[in-house]
């Protein structure tokens, strides 16, 4: 039923166009004519007045031609982790990826793409189902930010599925954790490093002993913790006297966050207090976990779907956020499905065409359960 030269078409045209984060406009523009020649009604929020973007998210909705169905929607994202403006997609035995040079775009334009080949079939055979939206975020790379704005009040789906995460195509996400940043200033005082060294506090020193006492990396199954840039100093002949660093915990556990958040602080201000520095630390809460089970019917209809594919399919925690974390937050009940996308955030991302395919296939499984479910 899936074209798959259609799709894979719809997926190489998508990736083409660059579409770093805030920059989504160029690719919206294109998809959205191509969900209204499918009947879909389509509305921009205004997300963009909060991301800064050139546009806001793009939220389609097909009407039911089933009464009495579940309304679902389907998610995935606009913007790539970084821009492909030079792209040069190489397709070797089914398996699309670039020269090397760039990302391909493959997260998240592997999940849209289904989507939309789905929602084709979907109308062009006519197959029974309920409402289903497509809520199509912008600005997801950066902190979620198009979700996180996205307006509520255009959403009318009980449950989602979020195109976003890697294979095997049946696998479902049903819990990611919470994520904290920390944006840290050390304030030490400057001197001359050579002629008088003592009368300086090095804030390189003081993060220095502070992160040697920091735990960090993986802390336990649930939780990890990273220092990720640290920025200061000018010359050797100054004692730096100011630091600025960025810092981040997650965990699927929130009380567990909030002791590994709180070690971090109280290491900082150790390390602070030793050298007569002082430390400033901005928390920023960028999401929260969610967890679901087997029993949720969101997860039961995704797996059902995926058993009538014979895709094999089982239940993976995440390690990172999604668009999903935001809606789940909002109330409604959202898993990540696995799709084809791997080696994502680096240039040796890659995608395989079967996997395009299982991803639409499985859409359009979902929409039949979400339909026969009510
Ligand atoms: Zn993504």
């Amino acid at each position: 039923m899936i074209n798959r030269d259609r799709l894979t078409g719809l997926f190489l045209d998508m990736c083409r166009v660059n579409t770093p984060a805030r920059k989504e406009k160029v690719l919206v523009d294109i998809i959205q004519p191509q969900l209204e020649a499918l009947g879909l009604t389509c509305v921009r929020d205004k997300a963009n007045v909060n991301t800064g973007g050139d546009c806001g998210n793009l939220i389609a909705t097909l009407p039911a031609n089933m009464p009495g169905a579940t309304p679902i929607f389907f998610s995935s994202h606009f913007d790539t982790v970084e821009p492909n403006p030079n792209l040069i997609v190489v397709i070797e035995d089914g398996l699309i990826r670039t020269d090397g040079t760039s990302i391909l775009g493959a997260d998240d334009k592997g999940g849209m793409a289904p989507i939309i080949e789905a929602v084709r079939v979907i109308t062009e055979n006519d197959i029974p189902h309920g409402e289903i939206q497509l809520l199509l975020t912008v600005s997801e790379e950066i902190g979620l930010l198009g979700a996180h704005h996205i307006d509520r009040s255009l959403i009318s789906a009980g449950m989602g599925f979020v195109l976003d995460t890697g294979p095997p195509v049946g696998t479902v996400v049903f819990t990611a954790p919470t994520q904290d940043t920390l944006d840290i200033t050390i304030t030490g005082r400057p001197a001359h490093a050579g002629f008088e060294p003592e009368k300086g506090i090095s804030a390189i020193q003081v993060i220095a002993r502070a992160i040697e006492r920091m735990k960090l990396g993986r802390i336990d199954a649930e939780t990890t913790a990273n220092v990720g840039i640290i920025q200061g100093g000018q010359a050797t002949n100054i004692v730096c006297p100011e630091v600025k660093v960025r810092a981040e915990a997650r965990s699927r556990d929130g009380m567990k966050l909030r002791n590994q958040v709180q070690h971090m602080m109280d290491t900082l201000h150790e390390a602070a207090g030793e050298f007569g520095a002082t430390v400033d630390v901005k928390i920023n809460h960028m999401y929260d976990t969610y967890r679901l089970t087997e029993n949720d019917e969101v997860v039961r209809i995704a797996q059902t779907a995926a058993r009538s594919l014979n895709l094999e399919t089982g239940l993976r925690e995440a390690g990172g956020g999604s668009d999903a974390n935001v809606f789940n937050a909002m109330g409604i009940p959202t898993c990540v499905l696995g799709t084809g996308m791997r080696n994502i955030h680096t240039h040796q991302e890659c995608i395989h065409i079967d996997d395009l395919v299982r991803s639409a296939e499985w859409v359009v499984a979902i929409a039949k359960v979400a339909a026969n479910s009510a």
